[in-house]
């Protein structure tokens, strides 16, 4: 794992509508790895590691490109044992933006470290409304298979359901299939209700099953918010033997009738109606 890329990332201060520094670093890295890089005019980017190869189905990977932290008083970055978190120059703890810039690592690892062709997007201004997302032109995703959000804190869990909308089918083959690479790096299921992300725009404009998977930030939005890299390591190595071992070989869709009824049509649900917070 690219520990330097990691902190180099998490240095880079990306309050929602400033993400400008960071989609620069993304772009001077695609350049120097020979990816695609494409902004769209919403300030979303996408990138793909193997643009040289024929382009069928495939894997998408999806994290966001803000986070909710103001460093007036300063930003110093400190790994103590593994354990990443940030104080601010009178020494008190500042949140980090692990919330998602240890997303954005975690798709660049996977897509790093395999030799198979993956897209990862990431949105701005999620952590407003997941507003970058609302503002993305869904043809890109026609050679997605299936989609891994990496936008959860944690490590051992991560949530199936996404402001009452689950977006994964359960009884599904490609659900079998993923929980059996999951339940061996004891990453499991639970069924609380998690809040907004932009998984829930990707799988309401799709209708692709989506997991948002755990990528080792924990207590997201708080001055002790900590990035803790084995967290981060165990999402990558599941995410690597996902992309391996799932074949991409269809789209893996939900849709309308596998909800049984009308009350979640993937057409009537409205952001708007919406309270929660973002995760
Ligand atoms: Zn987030």
């Amino acid at each position: 794992m690219r520990t330097e890329l990691l902190k180099n990332l998490l240095k880079i201060k990306n309050y929602s509508r400033s993400e400008e520094t960071i989609r620069g670093y993304i772009k001077d890295y695609c350049s120097a790895h020979n990816y695609m890089f494409h902004r769209d005019d919403y300030g979303n980017v996408m990138i793909h590691n193997r643009p040289t190869l024929t382009q069928a189905l495939h894997p998408y990977l999806i994290s966001h490109l803000d986070s909710v932290h103001l460093y007036n008083k300063g930003y110093n970055l400190h790994d103590k044992d593994g354990i990443i978190y940030g104080t601010d120059n009178l020494g008190d703890r500042v949140g980090i933006g692990g919330d998602d810039k240890a997303g954005v690592f975690t798709c660049l690892e996977i897509m790093y470290n395999s030799n198979l062709p993956i897209t990862s997007i990431f949105f701005v201004e999620e952590e407003i409304g997941i507003i970058g997302s609302r503002n993305f032109d869904y043809k890109f995703f026609n050679e997605a298979s299936y989609v891994l959000s990496y936008d959860a804190p944690g490590r051992y869990s991560y949530p199936v359901c996404l402001c009452g909308k689950q977006t994964v089918k359960l009884n599904s083959e490609f659900f079998s299939k993923i929980n059996k690479i999951l339940e061996k790096n004891k990453i499991n299921k639970i069924q609380n209700n998690a809040p907004y992300t932009d998984a829930l725009n990707v799988f309401n404009a799709t209708g692709i099953q989506t997991l948002n998977l755990p990528c080792g930030y924990y207590y997201p939005h708080a001055n002790i918010e900590i990035v803790h890299l084995p967290s981060v390591k165990l999402a990558i190595k599941n995410g690597l033997e996902v992309v391996s071992n799932l074949l991409p070989d269809r789209k893996y869709l939900i849709t309308d009738e596998d909800y049984g009824n009308t009350e979640y049509s993937l057409k009537s649900f409205f952001m708007e109606n919406l309270t929660v917070d973002s995760m």
